[in-house]
């Protein structure tokens, strides 16, 4: 398993993590995750997950990073730490390596709300803080927000189907040191199976790349995903053989030219 920096924290994770939304694999997948050196582990007080990641890390802490979410409504200061006790305790952990915002909330100020996030900092109960679904504006402004600490990562939906990100945020994200965490990188399973109908063409170039690399499609898709610098997949699967199936999607790297015709099928 290939690593990458994480932002500018200095410590490096898995260019393939593990995604939990609706995860309903029990211990095994996540534990064989971690086994194959999948060790960052993205959950959200939303998904309902963050039991069964910590029943899947008891005894095992130390070895995983875990990433989880306060969610869009839970933004004001006192909110905020209430939400992050309540991850610490259904984690059963006493920090969070990435504690991210799940989605931005208009209603309330960000400095509101990254001010709780330093404060979650400065206690030790949070490492590193994270945004997801942010704009570069709002990314901008939640960074000029912080005083010590800097945004290490915006986890934000990017695979072959959508792309929207490299107008503007993957560039921004580039330059500015800080990690894409791709969610949905398997567009939901769809870049895995039958070509859908509007995607017929792109999707057959999907699978003759998959045959001439000798890899499967959806390690094709999560390679293309990171062999952007900044790009970390956090795939989700609940079955033992698709998480090392993810895994090995690491590990090796499409040529410029499988990567050039994917972009060009896809574009
Ligand atoms: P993914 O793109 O990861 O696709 C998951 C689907 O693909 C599941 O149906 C899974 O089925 C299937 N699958 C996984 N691996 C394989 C494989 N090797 N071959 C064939 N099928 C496969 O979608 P998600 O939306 O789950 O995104 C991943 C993670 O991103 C989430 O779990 C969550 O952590 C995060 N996320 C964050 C969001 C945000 O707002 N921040 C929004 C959405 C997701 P099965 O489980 O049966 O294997």
């Amino acid at each position: 398993m290939e690593r990458k920096q994480l932002g500018e924290s200095g410590i490096e994770v898995p260019e393939v993590g593990i995604g939990t939304w609706r995860y309903r694999g029990g211990i095994g997948p996540l534990r064989r995750g971690l086994e194959l050196g999948s060790f960052l582990i993205d959950t959200a007080e939303a998904y309902g997950t963050e039991e069964m990641v910590g029943r899947a890390l008891k005894g095992l802490r130390a070895e995983a990073f875990i990433a989880t979410k306060v969610s869009g409504g839970h933004l004001r200061y006192d909110d905020v730490l209430r939400s992050a006790e309540g991850s610490l305790r259904r984690l059963g952990t006493d920090y969070i390596d990435l504690y991210q915002v799940h989605w931005p909330n208009a209603r309330i100020p960000i400095g509101e709300t990254m001010r709780a996030m330093e404060s979650l900092v400065e206690s030790g109960k949070v490492r590193f803080i994270g945004v997801s679904n942010f704009t570069v504006r709002a990314m901008q402004e939640a960074q000029e927000a912080l005083g010590r600490s800097r945004i290490v990562s915006n986890q934000v939906q990017y695979h072959l189907l959508d792309r929207g990100i490299e107008r503007d945020l993957l560039p921004y994200c580039q330059q500015h040191g800080v990690s894409v965490l791709a969610y949905s990188p398997l567009a939901m399973g769809a870049l895995t199976s039958k070509p859908l109908f509007r995607h017929k063409a792109a999707m057959e170039e999907l699978r003759r790349v998959s045959g001439e690399s000798g890899k499967s499609m959806a390690q094709v898709a999560l390679n293309w995903c990171t062999s952007r610098p900044p790009v970390i997949a956090i795939p989700k699967s609940d079955q033992e053989g698709r998480v090392e199936e993810n895994c090995l999607a690491s590990g090796w790297r499409l040529s410029q030219e499988q990567l050039d015709t994917l972009d060009r099928a896809f574009r």
